[in-house]
């Protein structure tokens, strides 16, 4: 039972919002050629304005904490409420009604990473890193992927040997989003190569700024830096900081894809198009004169409809979730239907742009969608690639023979998994 009705939470929270943030103006109207046009998936930003950023989301994060709306379903020993999660989502509702700084940064970490150490951590690993990484002193990474290992995640190849109380761990990750800014990471590491691949593994919690840590940037084709290489050179990370038990680190890893696909479909298929929103494409098509074209009102409905579709069954998982049942299959089709829906979205504005897309005239509103293009491939790959969700859907859904890649029996040693070291 909760010890404050959601009625007075609503009233503290307006209360912490008014005296600390401004209101967005939601009457404003929006105006082709007028206020920002950036549309990109993934941020293109400097290294100075990103630490910025970055500063400006940690300040917002520690008031928000400091206040006692940082981690309002945690336990309090860590700072939070321990309040019931309609009380999170009432709070998210009211505060983005109000201009914050992005707190994307804390998307993996606090999303994904932090559930996972609740989940399976030691007490110590726990009292050291939750409330710091609620509070936003401490951003977290997910160092899971490798060069042979991607969406057949069990065949890693990255090795963690015991030394004593503590283990080495040596090896490459790939794609780790926001290592460069994070400070801790959690990883899976191979700990028994002559067991089956998904049996031999092991998580634990990594500090990024350890001797041996090696972080090198990607530079996408979108033009920004948000992803790394990774490397591991006999990194030394003490017992206590493994997550679950030795050779358990597959349900370790599945706690966090879990937490990923929930909060992807969450995120994004909510119906909302962010700001490539549908009010944006009317007024791009009226602006090109092409509003009596029925080529194009089709496809722009076409796009319209999707997004709607995709709201509808989103919110039918959410109600899942809300009554207390875990995500399913539904997360799979949420997320195939965001990538989907962007990537129509893309075809369209391709096909009113032409030339403009592919050309920086300086134009407002014009070369700027070449982001939201190349970014889309982005995110058909990210937390799941389309072809493995549509593989989930087929077999959960359609109850289709399951995909015969997995091998549960053979010895990972006796695999013939990329340029195999273990
Ligand atoms: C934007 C972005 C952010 C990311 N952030 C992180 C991060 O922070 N941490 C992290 O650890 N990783 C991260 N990743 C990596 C991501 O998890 C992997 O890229 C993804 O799992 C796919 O793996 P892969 O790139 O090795 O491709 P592969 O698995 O090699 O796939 C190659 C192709 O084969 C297809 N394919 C593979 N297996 C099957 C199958 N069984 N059936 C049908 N088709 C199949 C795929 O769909 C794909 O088209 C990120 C990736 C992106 C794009």
């Amino acid at each position: 039972m909760a010890d404050i009705t959601l009625d007075e939470f609503r009233a503290e929270i307006t209360a912490f919002l008014d005296a600390n943030a401004t209101t967005k103006d939601e009457q404003q109207k929006f105006v082709w050629g007028e206020g920002s046009d950036d549309v990109a998936l993934f941020e293109d930003v400097n290294e100075a304005d990103e630490a910025a950023a970055l500063e400006r989301a940690q300040q917002w994060r520690a008031k928000r904490f400091d206040a006692g709306l940082g981690w309002i379903s945690g336990p309090k020993k860590y700072g939070g409420r321990e309040l019931p999660a309609t009380y999170d989502r009432l709070y998210g509702g009211l505060e983005a009604k109000y201009e914050t700084p992005d707190q994307n940064f804390f998307g993996i970490g606090l999303g994904m990473v932090a559930p996972t150490i609740n989940a399976h951590a030691t007490d110590e690993v726990k009292d050291l890193y939750l409330q710091k990484m609620y509070r936003g002193d401490l951003v977290g990474c997910q160092l899971f992927s490798e060069p042979g290992a991607g969406s057949d995640l069990a065949s890693l190849q990255c090795k963690a040997e015991r030394d004593g109380d503590e283990w080495l761990i040596t090896g490459q990750k790939v794609w780790t989003s926001g290592a460069h800014y994070s400070d801790i990471g959690e990883i899976i590491c191979r700990t028994d190569a002559d067991m089956p691949k998904h049996k031999g593994l092991t998580g634990f919690v990594v500090d990024m700024k350890a001797p041996g840590v090696d972080i090198r940037p990607l530079r996408q084709m979108t033009g920004g830096a948000n992803f790394n290489e990774v490397f591991f050179e006999e990194v030394r990370v003490h017992d206590s900081h493994r997550l679950g038990d030795v050779n358990q680190g597959w349900t370790v890893a599945l706690t966090t894809l879990m937490n990923e696909r929930a909060s992807i479909g969450a995120g994004g298929a909510g119906g909302g198009m962010g700001l490539a929103s549908i009010v944006r494409l009317q007024e791009m098509v009226r602006y090109f004169g092409l509003a009596n074209d029925p080529i194009i009102r089709q496809h722009l409905m076409e796009v319209y409809i999707g997004f709607q579709v995709a709201k509808y069954t989103n919110q039918r998982a959410l109600d899942k979730i809300k009554s207390g049942q875990l995500p399913g299959p539904e997360m799979s089709i949420a997320k195939l239907s965001l990538t989907n829906n962007l990537w129509r979205t893309a075809n369209f504005v391709a096909e009113v742009l032409g030339p403009r897309m592919q050309a920086d005239t300086g134009e407002w509103g014009t070369f700027t969608w070449s982001q939201l293009l190349c970014g889309v491939p982005g995110m058909k790959v990210a937390g799941g690639t389309d072809e493995v969700m549509k593989n989930i859907v087929s077999e959960r859904v359609l109850g289709l023979p399951k995909d015969p890649g997995i091998d549960s029996k053979t010895p990972f040693r006796d695999l013939k998994v990329g340029t195999q070291q273990n």
